[in-house]
């Protein structure tokens, strides 16, 4: 999923980095055909506005053609007052003169119009500005065009242009004059022209011929190297030289930034006849601008549609990130109790800052007997108390959000809570026995379920959360023994446990290895008469040495090993006491301990039975030994079972009897033949008036209820004899006899 999620953002910058090529190339696009249209434009302006020049300033040179041929044959030099008429009428058809007259070759003015103040007007080769160009008029035959100044004389910037008549000599008889207007009315004269500043600079002097109106403009030449770089950047820019514009034929564009210190679009013609640059010129920024314009539209767009599609990534990215959340919440979550489970750990541990506390307190909490319910009542009610219990363990949880309960597996439970003093473990441990044994109703069936808990806490009794949860499950075992009961770990607990794990793994192959074997210890009447034996298993193992029972059974009952000891505890005395009978000729009943697990296995009475058969011995002789606690997982199913042994004449007997949770009164319900009154009342018979009168009231009842009573453990003569006195039938201790191999047995009793 990260692995996608990546993913997206990776498509997602290379989408953004294509678009901006995309955008980049369209930008320059934009820009090169915007730039274009300034160019084409201005090419187009250009080359109007020189042709238009050119064909005025022809105009104006057959006009003073005309006037001059005029004035010589009319002789009207000789007639100021017509010839002033003369050019007031020509002044008056063409509107963009400013003034007309006739200077003769000296520079003095010999008639003007009438609008012209001639005492202003000063000798035209005595004038800086017109002094040049009037010494040219005097030697070209063609018109020639002045400097543009202001002339005081009518009041305004005007642009001469000049043309000197000759005689057939070639000497000069007069120079006729005009004025052209450089006014903002002026109709050939327009300093702007749509988005274009026209300029027409004078080639030879680098005057400015033509810009805008101020008579300022006119007085300073444009530097000579700002020329020659022009001249040089149309060569490079447009590959022609000066020499190659051929009058206005030529017009071509280029970007010059010297004229008036900016970049430039500069459209240029030149026309030869009258040495003239005529330019179009356009501010870059203009162009940037119209470009900027057009183009904001795509970058709108763009960003709208960026904002769309970053939105969508993000949806999608969001939509991944939650369904991240809710596969990892699902991961770490029971399905069915919608607590933590297992996972949440190894989550917790792996993300050391997610876990809640530096120091705590772990309660392992298992439910006893949860199997049966299963059992007996199905998954489907099963499931459903466990949801209740959880529901209850995380309504104490709720006291502290910190707190943390986790299912563990089937019926087992975690209980993380913060570090807590041994005053405040039992609190919470009572808290949780009470809340869970509180009764359930569940589909109309009330049930009532305890729970056996282990307590271990971090750091005292281990270096990490796995050492102290398998403190804490050493800690449940111990409280398993009891049920019902809580057990704060202590080492010695671990001690024990490694020794039944060192037992375990050693007792597995004792059956392999013929480390087992049966003793037998005879039961007697009051006459000392053996009248049975007590089967009972022993273990010599290479490592661990003798091994007795009550430490191996027990742990054989928690593993499966028990199965197959208890088949081998019931061939193997069936077998020896076969050989017993055949040896000695004589036959007595053998009592079998079995233990619960054993005994409330499907086949066990149908293998029993079958064996027994099959061994030739009677059933009367067979007697199993069984103990209180096999009636308090399913008391129902037991009793069954005996009750079938009974009728196949199989005995029973009831072991350890005063030592469980039975009571007398328990016992008319229970189909036994025989009480084995446990060794612990035995031994203080004769010191503890109390014992002596629960034994007392031991055999007054079994004797009413019509069952034997036999003592175990007797070890003097005082027990046997009071024994003997309060009516105990038989009897089984190291006073009589201790537990004996089946070649001692034998030879006992041959006697
Ligand atoms: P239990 O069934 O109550 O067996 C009687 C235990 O008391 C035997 O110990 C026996 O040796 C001991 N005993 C008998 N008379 C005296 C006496 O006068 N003084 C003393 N101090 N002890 C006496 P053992 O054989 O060590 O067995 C201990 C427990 O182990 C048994 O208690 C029984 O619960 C279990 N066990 C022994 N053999 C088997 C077996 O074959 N199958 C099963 N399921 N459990 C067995
Ligand atoms: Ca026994
Ligand atoms: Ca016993």
């Amino acid at each position: 999923m990260a692995k996608f999620n990546q993913n997206i953002w990776t498509l997602f910058y290379i989408i953004l980095f294509l678009s901006f090529l995309v955008l980049g190339n369209l930008a320059f696009f934009t820009f090169s055909q915007t730039k274009s249209s300034f160019k084409n434009e201005q090419e187009v302006l250009v080359e109007t506005v020189a042709e238009n020049i050119n064909n005025i300033l022809l105009q104006y040179e057959s006009i003073f053609d005309i006037v001059n041929q005029n004035i010589y044959e009319k002789n009207l030099l000789k007639n100021e007052k017509k010839l002033q008429k003369y050019f007031d009428t020509i002044l008056h058809l063409n509107t963009n003169l400013a003034g007309f007259g006739v200077f003769d070759k000296n520079g003095n003015i010999l008639a003007a119009s009438k609008n012209v103040k001639k005492e202003k007007l000063p000798n035209m080769l005595k004038n800086k500005y017109t002094k040049d160009d009037f010494l040219k008029a005097l030697q070209n035959d063609t018109m020639v065009i002045g400097r543009t100044y202001f002339v005081k004389a009518v009041g305004s910037v005007v642009i001469p242009i000049r043309k000197a008549f000759k005689d057939q000599n070639g000497n000069v008889l007069f120079v006729t004059t005009a004025g052209l207007k450089v006014q903002p009315d002026s109709t050939i004269f327009k300093s702007k022209i749509r988005f274009s500043e026209i300029v027409i600079i004078r080639d030879h002097d680098r005057y400015i011929q033509f810009k805008d109106f101020s008579i300022d403009t006119y007085k300073k030449q444009i530097p000579k190297d700002i020329m020659t770089k022009f001249e040089e950047s149309i060569k490079v820019a447009c590959g022609i030289t000066k020499k190659q514009l051929n009058d206005n034929k030529t017009t071509n564009t280029l970007v010059f930034k010297y004229f008036d210190n900016k970049r430039e679009l500069v459209s240029f013609a030149y026309l030869k006849r009258y040495n003239l640059w005529i330019l179009a010129k356009t501010d870059c920024n203009v162009i940037y601008k119209a470009f900027a314009e057009k183009f904001s539209i795509f970058i709108v767009l763009y960003i709208v549609v960026w904002g769309i599609i970053y939105y969508l990534f993000k949806v999608i990215d969001r939509s991944n990130e939650t369904q991240k959340k809710v596969l990892k919440d699902q991961a770490v979550h029971d399905y069915l109790t919608g607590l933590y489970n297992r996972y949440y750990l190894t989550d917790m541990f792996n993300n050391s800052s997610n876990f809640l506390y530096k120091d705590y307190t772990l309660f392992f909490i298992d439910l006893d007997n949860f199997k049966s319910i299963n059992d007996n009542f199905g998954h489907v009610i099963g499931d459903k108390l466990l949801k209740e219990v959880s529901k209850r363990l995380q309504d104490i949880s709720k006291e502290k959000p910190q707190r943390k309960v986790i299912r563990y597996s089937g019926d087992e439970f975690l209980f993380i809570f913060e570090y807590l003093n041994d005053k405040d473990i039992a609190y919470y441990a009572e808290k949780i026995t009470s809340q869970l044994s509180k009764q359930y109703t569940i589909s109309d069936i009330s049930f009532l379920i305890t729970c056996s808990m282990g307590i271990s806490k971090f750091p005292d009794d281990g270096d990490s959360f796995d050492e102290v949860k398998i403190n804490a499950d050493i800690a449940m075992y111990h409280s398993k023994k009891f049920k019902n009961t809580w057990t704060i770990f202590n080492p010695k607990q671990k001690q024990k446990y490694i020794q039944n794990i060192q037992i375990e793994q050693e007792l597995k192959k004792a059956i392999e290895n013929d480390e087992l074997y049966m003793v037998y210890q005879p039961q007697v009447n009051s006459f000392g008469d053996i009248v049975g034996v007590e089967a009972l298993v022993r273990w010599e193992n290479k490592k661990l040495g003798f091994v007795p029972p009550d430490k191996f059974i027990n742990v054989a009952e928690n593993s499966a090993l028990i199965y197959d000891i208890g088949d081998f505890i019931v061939d193997r005395t069936l077998k020896d006491i076969c050989e017993i009978f055949d040896k000695t000729k004589k036959s007595f009943r053998v009592s079998v301990n079995v233990s619960a697990k054993q005994f409330l296995k499907d086949d066990f009475e149908e293998t029993l039975v079958k064996k027994i058969l099959d061994s030739n011995i009677k059933n009367s002789h067979i007697c199993i030994e069984i103990t209180e606690s096999l009636f308090v997982s399913d008391k129902e199913k037991v009793i069954k079972i005996l009750n079938n042994l009974k009728e196949s004449f199989i005995t029973v007997s009831m072991d350890d009897f005063g030592t469980g949770y039975s009571s007398l009164s328990m016992l008319k319900d229970l189909p036994v033949d025989e009480v084995k009154i446990d060794k612990s009342f035995v031994d203080d018979i004769t010191v503890d008036e109390n014992d002596k009168k629960l034994v007392q009231s031991i055999i007054y009842i079994s004797n009413i209820l019509g069952k034997t009573i036999l003592a175990e453990g007797v070890e003097t003569k005082e027990q046997k004899d009071l024994l003997d006195t309060l009516g105990c039938e038989l009897y089984q201790g190291y006073y009589f006899y201790k537990p004996l191999k089946k070649e001692e047995l034998v030879e006992v009793l041959k006697g």
